[in-house]
């Protein structure tokens, strides 16, 4: 049995929690000092004590746990996670049937009613990624229950929380059933990726991005000259290419990315020895460009929402007007630049600023073409929209 305490919610934040709001935030709680092990289960009352929702303590960004149910007598065991991973399969039901795809978000923390916690399939492969202690101390329960609601034939895990002492960098990630081969070859939108379950922090493809690779691959790579910066392992240039692009150039810091990315143009018969990998600071390579009066007809900008290389540090809420304008000056003129970015530190609307700031400075025009949001499997908690964090934005860069 987890541990059970009951907290007093501040007036002010009652309403929230009464609405569906998702995320228990530190500040909303008056007795805060009557919580101490991670993982416990949380009994949120108003100050008149009448019940207002249950959820588990868990640290992670700025949260301090998540809303698990409104019922009071809810227990919090393997059957609650049985229901929650079971419907989140349903809503997925055509991801399940379709065979041109073969990795995909089952379940997708407050989303699906459970923050803190995602479940990744790829091809009969789980991957349980944990985002704070609190979940991982609920994980006997949530993997009994993920083991009776599926078909595996195989189970990984991932460990992203950090707390001095406390994470271990397991050098195994795997967990039951058998194997995956090494590199487990997926599907999507019938171009395959190589991804590894059980080597390091990521497995070599960020599923979010689903629709934009395939929008760049059916629409804007045609005959067209593409530069990938921030590549990792160059799924975009991949996409492009697929899509028939003239020629495609990825760039970025990660001495890994060449190997990573030349696998994945392999394991999809593309000749490498034709397209450009490049390792190097992005930033380095704009001036480079710039200097060699380089011009490509699309530029896709993927940064991390933080990252320090060498000589520069990155920050998508203070630095993307910037990189934006760099970018645009090796642009054709009507070329199209995708600027991605997944910070949830701002919305839609003021990323929209970002590009229109960046082009007044340069005394350009542009047209935006289309925007994209998280893919229907990233499912959002429509009362939490800081979920959605992913944003991205294909501009016309117009004479
Ligand atoms: N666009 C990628 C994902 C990008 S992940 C995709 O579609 O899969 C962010 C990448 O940025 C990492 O691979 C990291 O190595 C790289 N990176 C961070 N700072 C960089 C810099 N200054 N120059 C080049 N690459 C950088």
């Amino acid at each position: 049995m987890n541990k059970e305490i009951n907290l007093t919610i501040k007036p002010e934040f009652v309403q929230d929690y009464y609405d569906g709001y998702p995320l228990i935030s530190g500040e909303a709680i008056v007795d805060l000092a009557n919580v101490d092990d991670e993982g416990s289960i949380l009994n949120l009352h108003d100050s008149k004590n009448k019940f207002i929702a249950k959820g588990y303590y868990g640290k992670q960004n700025k949260g301090f746990g998540w809303i698990l149910s409104s019922k009071k007598d809810e227990q919090i065991d393997v059957e609650f996670f049985v229901s929650k991973i079971k419907s989140a399969i349903k809503y997925r039901d055509e991801f399940y049937s379709d065979k041109s795809t073969t990795a995909f978000r089952v379940f997708n923390g407050e989303g699906d009613g459970v923050g803190g916690l995602t479940i990744d399939f790829f091809d009969g492969y789980y991957l349980v990624t944990w985002y704070s202690i609190g979940i991982y101390e609920l994980k006997d329960d949530i993997l009994d229950a993920l083991k009776s609601s599926v078909e595996y034939k195989g189970i990984y895990q991932k460990k992203r929380f950090d707390a001095k002492g406390m994470y271990l960098d397991d050098a195994d990630d795997f967990l039951f059933g058998k194997r995956a081969p090494e590199p487990l070859i997926v599907k999507e939108n019938d171009v395959n990726f190589a991804v590894y379950l059980d080597d390091g922090a990521m497995v070599g493809v960020f599923l979010d991005q689903k629709d934009v690779r395939k929008t760049i691959r059916d629409k804007y790579a045609k005959g067209k000259t593409v530069l990938n910066t921030f590549s990792y392992t160059g799924a975009f240039s991949v996409f492009a290419e697929c899509g028939n692009s003239k020629k495609t150039t990825s760039v970025d810091l990660a001495k890994r990315s060449l190997q990573k990315t030349k696998e994945q143009f392999e394991v999809n018969n593309i000749d490498v020895s034709s397209q450009d990998i490049i390792v190097e600071d992005v930033f380095n390579y704009f001036k480079y460009a710039v200097r060699k009066k380089l011009l490509f007809d699309m530029v896709v900008l993927d940064p991390p929402s933080f990252a320090r290389s060498k000589k520069h540090t990155f920050s998508a809420s203070k630095d993307y007007v910037k990189l934006l304008k760099e970018a645009i000056q090796i642009t054709n003129n009507g070329g199209v630049i995708v600027a991605s970015t997944n910070s949830a530190n701002f919305s839609m609307m003021t990323f929209r600023d970002f590009i229109k700031k960046a082009f007044k400075e340069l005394n350009g025009k542009y047209k935006v073409e289309e925007s994209f949001s998280l893919p229907k499997d990233f499912r959002v908690n429509p009362k939490f929209k800081e979920g959605d964090y992913l944003k991205v934005v294909f501009i016309r860069k117009l004479k």
